[in-house]
């Protein structure tokens, strides 16, 4: 398999690559080098076969940055690799792998061949040091992908109708130990379902609806295999649980809402921040969830270049315009 430095001296020069926009089955659009258009066409191919769908939020390819945690030139700044809704696939040092992607559609990802009978693309999520579940890019070269994608290649078992889903899609008024489990589930994560009697009321719906949306999820107050894999998936804010990260405090105090945070703080919402500093391409320093210099310096020079308030201070203006897309420039 190439290393990323190969693939950097196939695709150079970086940040001046023909890019094409693709706009994807659920609406979302990516920008990647035109040559490898039609392999990122076949992930979406597959994705959409596997029923997930890429939030325009927090779905993104071209961008001309450096790679996370590195000096060289990210491969997102050659047009050769795409993050897909990385508010549920997030990237981390401590290399826990956190995806909500069906392994069945990653496995099919990494099928893909070009007519050659070559690789095409890898998954970030199968790194071995850091894991980047959000990350697809591509192994091939410029002169391999011209030979144009298998598509014969580029399947996807479709999931068996009679078989039910472990997860079934809760909403409103739906009963039963699957929506008690689910209001379980809400309250240890610090939102209120109301009473945890098995029925999916007003109250339980408004939990759901704040989860999702401290999660950046489709704000639908329905339960379905992205909520769930972010319910089951996310570790309840708990101080007495071991974690090298301090759990963050303020949430706590109103966890529908994203905390407003400042030099000093700690948690993983201090790590959404710098994984989204990092993908509009400001270097917050070390991915570590510690809200140090490095990242208010990042903050700051992302307020100014947003035309926001400069304060260093992430609340609410800041935070949306950290969870939008960045612009590619
Ligand atoms: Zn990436």
């Amino acid at each position: 398999m190439r290393t990323t430095s190969q693939l950097r001296s196939l695709w150079s020069p970086a940040c001046s690559v023909p890019l094409t926009t693709l706009t994807l089955h659920s609406g979302a659009r990516i920008s990647v080098a035109k040559a490898a258009g039609e392999a990122f066409r076949a992930i979406d191919a597959v994705m959409q076969a596997a029923d997930y769908a890429p939030r325009s939020a927090d779905t993104g390819a071209f961008c001309c940055r450096k790679i996370t945690g590195g000096s060289g030139y990210s491969l997102h700044a050659y047009g050769i690799a795409a993050d897909y809704n990385w508010n549920s696939n997030p990237f981390r040092s401590d290399g826990r792998l956190v995806t909500d992607m069906p392994s069945r559609m990653v496995d099919a990802i990494v099928g893909i061949r070009t007519k050659g009978g070559q690789p095409v693309f890898r998954w970030g999520g199968a790194f071995t040091s850091v894991k980047d579940a959000m990350h697809f890019e591509v192994v091939a070269s410029r002169t391999e992908l011209q030979r144009g994608i298998d598509w014969s290649t580029v399947r996807m078992t479709k999931p068996d109708p009679k078989k039910p889903k472990t997860w079934p899609v809760l909403q409103l008024n739906d009963t039963g130990p699957t929506v008690q489990r689910l209001q379980k589930r809400l309250a240890k994560l610090g939102f209120d379902p109301g009473t945890i009697d098995g029925h999916f009321g007003a109250d339980t719906r408004r939990a759901v609806r704040e989860f999702q949306k401290s999660r950046a999820l489709d704000v639908d107050g329905t339960v379905g295999l992205q909520t769930w894999t972010a319910l089951l998936t996310d570790q309840p804010p708990t101080p007495d649980e071991k974690s090298p990260v301090k759990r963050d405090r303020r949430p706590d105090a109103d966890p529908g809402k994203l905390p407003i945070l400042e030099r000093g703080d700690e948690g993983r919402f201090v790590e959404r921040v710098q994984q989204a500093l990092n993908r509009h391409g400001f270097d917050p320093g070390a991915i570590d969830g510690s809200f140090g210099e490095d990242t208010e310096r990042a903050v700051l020079a992302f307020q100014k270049k947003q035309r926001l308030d400069r304060d260093g201070v992430v609340g609410e203006r800041t935070w949306k315009a950290l969870l939008a897309n960045p612009k590619p420039t």
